[in-house]
């Protein structure tokens, strides 16, 4: 009933006047016409669509916020791991080379080790 959606209009709940229909409304106006205390329906109806239609957008946005702010979150993990497994392949290249430097640095001292345990003039300074 018009009159119906009409108060449900001033409501700050809007669910109501979709579950009602007030989309169906086409503003003819035969409202106006039929009404007993001549009160503007169709004008006051065509004000509570608009509100339908500002929260629907509104909840559009925000639902299209949500997703955008989901996407971003889900972007900067991708990221983070992305540098932590770039981190993880430098450390393990780090400590491969440390690991063939230290190789190096063992087979110095062994082969030094080796002269001079073989050299005759050595010297007991060190
Ligand atoms: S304006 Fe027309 S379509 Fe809308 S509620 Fe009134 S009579 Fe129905």
């Amino acid at each position: 009933m018009p009159a119906d959606l009409v108060a449900l209009g001033r409501m700050p709940d809007l669910e109501q006047l979709e579950a009602r229909g007030i989309e169906d409304c086409i503003e003819c106006g035969a409202c106006d016409y039929v009404c007993p205390s001549a009160i503007p329906l169709t004008q006051r109806l065509i004000i509570a669509k608009g509100r339908v239609r500002q929260q629907q957008a509104d909840q559009r946005q925000a639902a299209h916020a949500r997703q955008r702010s989901e996407a971003r979150e889900q972007r900067l993990h991708r990221n983070t791991e992305q540098q932590n497994d770039a981190l993880a392949r430098q450390v393990a290249e780090i400590s491969g080379s440390k690991k063939i430097g230290q190789q190096a640095i063992d087979e110095l001292k062994r082969r030094a080790a080796s002269v001079k345990r073989s050299s005759p003039g050595q010297s007991h300074d060190d």
